[in-house]
């Protein structure tokens, strides 16, 4: 079983006389800083010259200067700019300016795993990785909870780097959930794999090729999309809450036959061993090596297909339907 943490097992002490930079103020840039300054962490905030953000960090209290000024400042540097582009923040402005003592710190562990970041000689490098999105982050740790967090040490120059990741993972409100620990190739590899086998991908192409299946056989677009989309929400929220097995005492005993009969039909044998192909290429690097160098390029396969499948019928269906329901939109916000 692995190891699980929790408020009482972290010393937040470790972070009295710390300043930690946070480099970015995306989704989880914001909520890490303002997470640690309400647990009274002292946190600079890191951004480009010209960045947006600049004026948000500022409205939202705290302080904010360049990423080679926060880093110099710093004796814990968390990196949370998007991932195909840290490797050219960390060598320009990270590395230069990183005290021999600091910590380097993580949110997942992609550019160190791959390789695309050398871990510096001298210094602890951790990862403390929230299993959800930024503002979910920020709006439990409001309410008084948390969301879990994953942890992970790659290199303990000090001795204390496990310790330093506890508190840290504390500070951002993970240790009211739950820290599990794990390592950098188990995070990398698990995160890459579900997004792209299940969560985002997978579900994506079930979800088309449904909604299609009906709207050629002559269904309307709009049962179609209830049917094929519309209702995961309601599927997963019992998955969510318990399981298989609560979903499947929710639903009628029809849509359970079906189920069981049907469900194996539609990811078969030969599915799975796609599965078995898609993770050999992230364990490899092959998946990594092919996405920096699209992103070097400026990414036009991830955006040509952002504009196709913006175009899809399902989508533009999608907008009208949700339109007659304003409590969806109001989610958005
Ligand atoms: P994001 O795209 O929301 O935010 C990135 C931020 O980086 C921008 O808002 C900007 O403030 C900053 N930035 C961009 N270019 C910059 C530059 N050249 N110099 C300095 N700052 C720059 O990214 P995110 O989703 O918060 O991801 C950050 C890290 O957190 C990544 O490693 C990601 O894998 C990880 N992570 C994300 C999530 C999630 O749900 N979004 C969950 C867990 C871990
Ligand atoms: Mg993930």
């Amino acid at each position: 079983m692995a190891n699980i943490y929790y408020d009482k097992d972290a010393d937040t002490g470790l972070l009295e006389d710390v300043t930690v930079a946070v480099i970015g103020y995306g989704s989880q840039g914001h909520a890490h800083a303002l997470n640690l300054h309400d647990s009274g962490v002292d946190v600079v905030v890191g951004l480009r010259e010209d960045s947006s953000s600049r004026a948000k960090v500022e409205t939202d209290g705290l302080s904010v200067t360049t990423v080679s000024d926060a880093v110099s400042q710093a004796q814990l540097v968390m990196v949370l700019v998007p991932d195909e582009i840290m490797a050219g923040i960390y060598e320009e402005d990270i590395a230069p300016n990183l005290s021999n003592d600091a910590v380097l710190a993580f949110a997942h562990g992609f550019n160190i795993h791959f390789g695309a970041i050398q871990s510096p000689e001298g210094n602890d490098v951790i990862m403390v990785a929230p299993k959800g999105p930024g503002h979910l982050v920020r709006r439990t740790y409001e309410e008084g909870s948390g969301v879990p967090c994953l942890l992970a040490v790659h290199q303990d120059v000090s001795g204390r780097a496990k310790e330093t990741a506890l508190a840290y993972a504390s500070g951002i409100g993970g240790g009211r959930a739950g820290i599990l620990e794990t390592t950098f190739a188990e995070e990398t590899e698990t995160d890459l794999f579900g997004e792209q086998v299940i969560l985002c991908g997978g579900v994506s192409e079930l979800i088309k090729s449904a909604f299609e299946t009906l709207v050629d056989a002559g269904y309307q677009p709009e049962s179609a999309y209830f049917e094929t989309l519309h209702e995961l929400k309601l599927i997963v929220d019992l998955l969510y809450e318990g399981g298989m097995g609560w979903m499947r005492n929710s639903i009628s005993n029809t849509a359970e036959y079906g189920d069981y009969t049907r469900g194996p039909r539609i990811v078969t044998d030969d599915t799975r061993a796609e599965m078995r192909k898609v993770l050999d290429e992230i364990q490899s690097g092959a998946f990594a090596n092919e996405w920096l160098g699209q992103a070097r390029e400026g990414a036009p396969h991830l955006l040509a297909q952002r504009r196709a499948q913006g175009d899809l019928q399902i989508e533009q269906v999608g907008k009208e339907l949700r339109k007659m329901m304003p409590f969806i939109e109001e989610k958005r916000a």
